[in-house]
């Protein structure tokens, strides 16, 4: 009986692992045919994939702004104050040591100087200047349309830097174009991409330029704080907003526990379409071992060692009780790629399984997802590393401390959604003057590494909710005590 009181209250984690490695399975079984499989089939098998990523983004909005208004409007401003510098400072902490790591390993492993040269894909991708990515992500912070922004955001500065396509290079330019675009959006989302230019030629272009597209979270995110702070700001007169901001988060995590139930579907269909569309796996595995093996060994450090030291030190419990606490949307995370889509799911994880107090989660998990990305970072200076080693580009100190900090640069600037971690990669090359191109280099496996680094970016949020919830118990005591003075009161 115990047993099973186990087994049913951990139904929903056994689901998913059992999916995972079904999707798997059932993946390479399907390779067996000798005949390729068309598109149109592959759109088949990914279909209920595709429903679960819906129904997940379609979440992201109602569930962004009703848990950060509502957590804004139910903390005092002292406690969203430190709530926010405690965050933010574990953010860039932890960003930082995971570039560090990365840096470490791949200096020591010298993945660049073993095995065959991989082959080069893609070559089109051209230099940005990092300056018009810096103001990109300043203008995502300030969408001039909220409903717009919950969709797509127009690329303003797409034709200053790349101009019009030339003469017959077209295909060039198109990819080049689309490059730059994917990497100026960073946040935010290509959708316009496929009205404005011709899809792209290249299969190696195509997963970014689909999945890409979205929401503009930076700017949600900035629009519901302010928000929430304008109706604190308001007092009596704010209140109607308040209660029906709280409501509409009540309303969201009812719909986000449906999807939750569905998701083991719907990562099955993914992982399998995966595999089965997955190319010639054999020859890039053999190029990119050492690399593959550098990053999942940085991966694997900090999200089982750095991350539980830095909550077991602070908050003086166990790591991976809080861990497995949260591996629903670990996994969820390996199925998506995509730590926004996973926002739901985390949410949920840590306050019901974790204890985290709703007005924690509601404030520091939507931020994370947008910004807070270890794994990324950790993946970004281990690439461009890599990349410098096989051409034989310089790498003085000097370069290794501006990767150290672009890379940091880029995982911020880098969205939750599939492989934008590879787009935003740009920035570091170009910020040490390796031709941007060279991405082509590690493109082949790139769709597995991002579910792993997804999944770290998803337990570094994690932990820093937790983290935050424990330095701020006491100003989350005052506030409830507070609410109780003011319930008897009346
Ligand atoms: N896919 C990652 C995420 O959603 C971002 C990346 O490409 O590194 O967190």
């Amino acid at each position: 009986q115990r047993v099973l009181a186990v087994l049913k209250s951990n139904l929903l984690v056994l689901l998913l692992i059992i999916a995972l490695i079904l999707g798997i399975v059932i993946g390479i079984c399907l390779r067996l045919r000798d005949e390729p499989y068309s598109a149109r089939e592959l759109m088949y098998l990914k279909f209920p994939g595709e429903l679960l990523m819906n129904m997940l983004k379609l979440l992201i909005l109602p569930l962004i702004v009703s848990s950060l208004v509502s957590g804004m409007t139910s903390l005092d401003s002292r406690a969203s104050g430190k709530m926010g510098l405690r965050a933010v400072v574990y953010y860039l902490t932890t960003t930082l040591l995971a570039v560090i790591l990365g840096i470490i390993l791949v200096v020591s492993i010298q993945p660049g100087k073993r095995g065959d040269k991989p082959v080069t894909e893609g070559k089109n991708f051209r230099e940005v200047d990092p300056a018009d990515t810096f103001l990109d992500l300043i203008r995502q912070m300030f969408p001039d349309n909220i409903v717009e922004a919950t969709f797509q955001k127009t690329l303003t500065t797409l034709e200053e830097v790349e101009g019009t396509p030339t003469g017959n290079d077209t295909t060039n330019a198109t990819l080049a174009a689309a490059t730059a675009a994917a990497f100026l959006s960073m946040n935010t989302t290509l959708a316009p991409m496929n009205t404005t230019l011709a899809p792209p030629p290249k299969k190696v272009l195509e997963p970014v330029l689909e999945d890409v597209k979205g929401i503009n979270m930076l700017g949600l995110v900035v629009f519901s704080i302010a928000m929430g702070i304008a109706i604190n700001h308001l007092g009596e007169r704010g209140q109607p907003l308040k209660a029906l901001f709280e409501s509409l988060a009540d309303v969201t995590l009812v719909l986000v526990n449906v999807v939750i139930w569905y998701s083991p579907i719907g990562v099955l269909f993914l992982v399998t379409e995966e595999v089965v569309s997955m190319q010639d796996p054999q020859q890039t595995f053999e190029q990119l071992s050492f690399y593959f093996i550098t990053v999942m060994a940085g991966l694997a450090v900090h999200g089982f060692v750095t991350l539980p030291l830095i909550y077991f030190v602070i908050c003086r419990k166990n790591p991976f009780k809080f861990m497995y606490g949260v591996l629903q949307a670990l996994v969820t995370a390996l199925g998506t790629s995509s730590s926004s889509a996973t926002l739901p799911v985390t949410m949920r994880n840590l306050e019901e399984n974790n204890g985290v107090d709703p007005r924690v989660t509601g404030f520091v998990a939507p931020v994370g997802a947008t910004i807070n990305m270890d794994g990324t970072a950790l993946y970004e200076a281990v690439a461009v590393i890599f990349i410098g080693q096989i051409e034989n580009f310089d790498l003085d100190i000097g370069t290794i401390i501006v990767i150290c900090l672009t890379a940091t640069a880029a995982a911020i600037g880098a969205a939750g959604v599939p492989q934008a971690g590879l787009v935003t990669m740009v920035i570091v090359l170009t910020a040490v003057g390796f031709p941007a191109d060279r991405v082509g280099l590690i493109l082949a496996i790139d769709w597995l590494l991002d579910r792993f680094r997804t999944s770290v970016n998803v337990l570094g949020d994690a932990y820093g909710a937790g983290i935050v919830h424990h330095l701020s118990r006491a100003d989350i005591e005052r506030m409830d005590e507070e609410d109780r003075e003011a319930a008897l009161a009346e």
